[in-house]
C-alpha cells in the first residue's frame, strides 16, 4: 500500500478591517463572493486540502482575524502555531497599505521568522486604485515577502497565492529545503 502522508499548516491572514480577508478565504475555499459587508467577529477559519505530490497531502488551515482593534484580546491565540503570515491591504485604500507595517510588528511578537506574503486585494477596482503595483513590490521586498495582487470578487491569483505558499511550506517543513520566499 502506498504511504500517503498528511500535514496540517496553519496560516494567518492579517490586515485592516474591510480589505477583503474573509472574502478572499471564502472565494478560495468555496468559490463564493458576497457583496454585503459583514464584519468578522473574533476570527474565522477555513480548510483547504492540497496535494503536493502523490505521497503528500496538506490541509491548509487558513485563519482570518478581525481587523478591528477592539478585538485585540483574541490575537495572541490566533497567531500561535502559524506557519506563515499573509498581510492584506486594499489597493483602493492607502491607509490599509500604510498600516501593514503595524500588522507586521504585531505578528513578529508571536511568530517571527515565518514566510510572509503581501497581498494587494480588490484588483478588479481598477478605476479606484491608489496604491501602485511598484509600491506593493517595494514594500514586499522590504518585508522579505512574496507579493501578489488578487481579487476576492473574480478570484484572480488566489489559487496561485495559496498553492505557492503551500509548496513553500512543504519544502521548508517536510523536505527541509531552506530558501527565501520572495
Ligand atoms: P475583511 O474585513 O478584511 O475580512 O473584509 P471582507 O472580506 O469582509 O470585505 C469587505 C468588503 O469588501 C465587502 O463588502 C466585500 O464584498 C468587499 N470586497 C472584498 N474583496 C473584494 C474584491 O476583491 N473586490 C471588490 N470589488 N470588493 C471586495
Amino acid at each position: 500500500m502506498r504511504d500517503v502522508r498528511e500535514y496540517i499548516f496553519k496560516v494567518s491572514v492579517l490586515g485592516n478591517g474591510g480589505v477583503g480577508k474573509t472574502s478572499m478565504v471564502l472565494q478560495y475555499t468555496e468559490n463564493k463572493f458576497k457583496a454585503n459587508y459583514l464584519m468578522t467577529i473574533g476570527s474565522n477559519f477555513a480548510i483547504k486540502m492540497l496535494r503536493y505530490d502523490e505521497n503528500t497531502v496538506c490541509r491548509l488551515q487558513i485563519w482570518d482575524l478581525a481587523g478591528q482593534s477592539s478585538f485585540a484580546f483574541v490575537r495572541p491565540g490566533f497567531y500561535q502555531g502559524s506557519f506563515a503570515t499573509i498581510y492584506v491591504f486594499d489597493i483602493t485604500d492607502r491607509e490599509s497599505f500604510i498600516d501593514i507595517e503595524n500588522w507586521v510588528k504585531e505578528a513578529d511578537q508571536y511568530v517571527p521568522n515565518v514566510p510572509r506574503v503581501l497581498v494587494g486585494n480588490k484588483l478588479d477596482l481598477t478605476d479606484e486604485r491608489v496604491v501602485s503595483r511598484s509600491e506593493g513590490l517595494a514594500l514586499a521586498e522590504q518585508l522579505n515577502a512574496r507579493y501578489y495582487e488578487t481579487s476576492a470578487k473574480t478570484g484572480v491569483n488566489l489559487e496561485k497565492l495559496f498553492t505557492d505558499l503551500n509548496n513553500k511550506l512543504v519544502e521548508l517543513h517536510v523536505l527541509n529545503k531552506k530558501s527565501s520566499f520572495q
